[in-house]
């Protein structure tokens, strides 16, 4: 893209109110550093103002998916934010939304909601126009503001309740014509990340009938992330830790095999049991007592070295709790020592698939002090149900290849899915088919978060002194700090430096104020120019600028008839 137009913005213009203090309200580094740098202003919870740095990132970054998506087939149109709620009844979701969904009537007393997404305005939209298989497939996508009235809305940009989003649909005759569209978003929401600069992995979110996937998020790797992840760097393989299922290593219990009750005091947690027998704790079973859904006594037995996944058990016991001290004594249990042996009767044992490989297992006596070592399910007692129960954890081998999978935390900022005829058989919407069949069309739908996107950028790109913006979507590519702005010889060096600058297509903040040198190296690492210019006194002298380079914080000196030729290359190689 380098039909790239210079500019240049003196920075005593530029609006962009910086705080000297963190906002005690931010969090998360995002948060905090948009607020600081004079990105964005809050009006009310979740909404917020992107002042001119942030819409100059927020444009670049929609620009970078208007080029992916045209590359993809698919076509920008705009539809109104505003959608009548009839259309909503007609799909369902009126009911079924919930109270994100922000509904208003008009002056005429009817009935409107504000789009969280635009399944429904799609579907109406083709309906009884897109007509024959001919014309299939159509892909059709906006960048617009979405409104969700979140429960929560918090960490600024990352969960608003006005925010920007592209959301794109497609109408596809066949599924094979589906899972080519889906691919080529999938394709193209990967490029997207890379080109704005953002490490993502690709998650399955949902698997088809067929095995293959058909969901996945994209999730921007970074501490602040709601979503747990784990993932292999060998395979690619990612997943959330919740939906992860992979064979985890268990080792055999201690002993030779025979049933032996043992004396434990003092042994009531899995650490210390692992060390009292001097066995790793993959080699015990934790056993977990709950009460399921229904209102029963469940036992519930893990290996040693993992957690009970709320999700999965969730699946499996319903609304499920853990047993609460007097509930262990009520069902005569021994905290600290419970076990499948002696149980008392009216107590369902349900295990971890992935016990079935262990043998000789060490659990608690059901008495106070007391273990079995050498107990071998099928022959000591019997397990009612296995199910997958634990949550996959880094170290444990990757599904695919084996190899130890790594842990991580993801924000989603985009995702892919296949709906099939969710909304075209509720709305009506059918096209006619090769056999002369009228059929419902099969859909997908891919969104992007764009504000998202923003704040996931800065989370994975900031240090102690502000944001470090990937050149691909900094708010300006340079910014020339001269430190005796009105004073020759600086004033006209930097005069020229800036002019032949915007002059080669760069994008230029010129740090023209009147502070001290400190004040603006502050600012302008603080507001994360990707290269800077400093032009001092003695270096003038000299015939050297300093130039800095924000993401490694390396400074050198270069040659004043140098420094245009070496920043523009710079910066063009790392254009999106
Ligand atoms: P989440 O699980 O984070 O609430 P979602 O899965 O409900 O998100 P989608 O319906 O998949 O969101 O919307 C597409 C994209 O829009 C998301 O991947 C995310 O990047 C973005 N997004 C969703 N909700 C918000 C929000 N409240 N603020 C900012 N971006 C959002
Ligand atoms: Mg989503």
């Amino acid at each position: 893209m380098s039909k790239h137009r210079g500019v240049r913005m003196p920075m005593s213009r530029l609006y962009a109110p910086t705080l000297k203090e963190d906002p005690a309200e931010a969090e998360l580094a995002s948060h905090r550093l948009l607020l600081r740098a004079g990105f964005i202003r809050k009006q009310a919870a979740g909404l917020y103002t992107y002042l001119p740095l942030a819409w100059r990132s927020l444009r670049k970054i929609e620009d970078i998916i208007r080029d992916e998506m045209d590359a993809h087939g698919a076509q920008e149109c705009q539809m109104p934010i505003m959608i009548d709620a009839t259309l909503w009844e007609e799909s369902g979701r009126f009911g079924a939304y919930g109270p994100e969904l922000m509904r208003f009537h008009d002056r005429h007393d009817r009935q409107f909601v504000l789009g969280p997404t635009h399944e429904e305005t799609v579907t109406d939209l083709i309906k009884n126009e897109l007509k024959s298989y001919k014309q299939l497939p159509v892909n059709l996508y906006q960048i617009q503001d979405k409104f969700r009235d979140e429960m929560r809305p918090r960490f600024g940009l990352m969960r608003g309740r006005e925010f920007i989003m592209k959301d794109g649909y497609s109408f596809n005759a066949t599924q094979e014509s589906l899972q080519e569209t889906y691919d080529a978003m999938k394709e193209a929401y990967a490029n997207i990340c890379e080109r704005c600069g953002i490490k993502a992995l690709p998650v399955v979110a949902d698997s088809g009938q067929i095995g293959g996937d058909t969901s996945v998020e994209f999730m921007a790797l970074a501490e602040a992330g709601e979503a747990a992840l784990v993932y292999c760097d060998d395979c690619g393989f990612a997943a959330d830790d919740e939906a992860a299922t992979t064979k985890v290593e268990v080792l055999d219990g201690p002993g030779d095999g025979t049933l032996t009750k043992v004396e434990t005091p003092d042994c009531a947690t899995i650490e210390a049991i692992a060390s009292f027998f001097g066995v790793p704790q993959n080699a015990t079973v934790k056993s977990l007592c709950l009460i399921d859904g229904e209102g029963r006594a469940v036992l519930a037995l893990v290996p040693g070295d993992h957690e009970l996944n709320d999700c999965k058990a969730e699946k499996v016991f319903g609304e499920y709790h853990l047993m609460t001290a007097e509930e262990l004594v009520e069902n005569g249990l021994v905290k600290g020592f419970i076990g499948p042996m002696n149980l008392p009767e009216h107590i369902r044992v349900v295990a971890d698939a992935a016990l079935r490989d262990a043998h000789k297992w060490a659990c608690g006596a059901n008495e106070a002090g007391y273990h079995f070592t050498g107990i071998e399910p099928g022959r000591d007692f019997e397990v009612d149900e296995w199910a997958d129960l634990i949550t996959v954890k880094a170290g444990d081998p990757c599904p695919h290849c084996g190899r130890p999978l790594a842990g991580a935390r993801g924000i989603e900022v985009s995702q892919v899915f296949q709906l099939g005829t969710k909304y075209s058989q509720a709305m009506g919407a059918n096209f006619m088919d090769e056999d002369g069949r009228e059929k419902p069309f099969l859909m997908g739908c891919y969104g992007v978060g764009v504000s998202r996107t923003l704040a996931a950028a800065v989370e994975q790109h900031n240090d102690e002194h502000g944001i470090i913006w990937p050149v691909s979507i900094a708010p300006y590519e340079v910014s020339v700090i001269p430190l005796d702005p009105k004073k020759e010889p600086c004033a006209s060096a930097c005069d020229q430096i800036v002019e032949a600058l915007v002059e080669a297509g760069l994008e230029v903040v010129v740090d023209d104020r009147d502070e001290r040198p400190g004040v603006k190296f502050a600012d302008n690492d603080l507001m994360g120019f990707p290269y800077q210019i400093v032009l001092g006194k003695r270096g003038l002298a000299n015939g050297v600028v300093e130039f800095k380079n924000r993401a490694t914080g390396e400074r050198e000196d270069v040659a004043l008839d140098q420094i245009v030729a070496k920043v523009t290359e710079l910066v063009e190689a790392q254009r999106a």
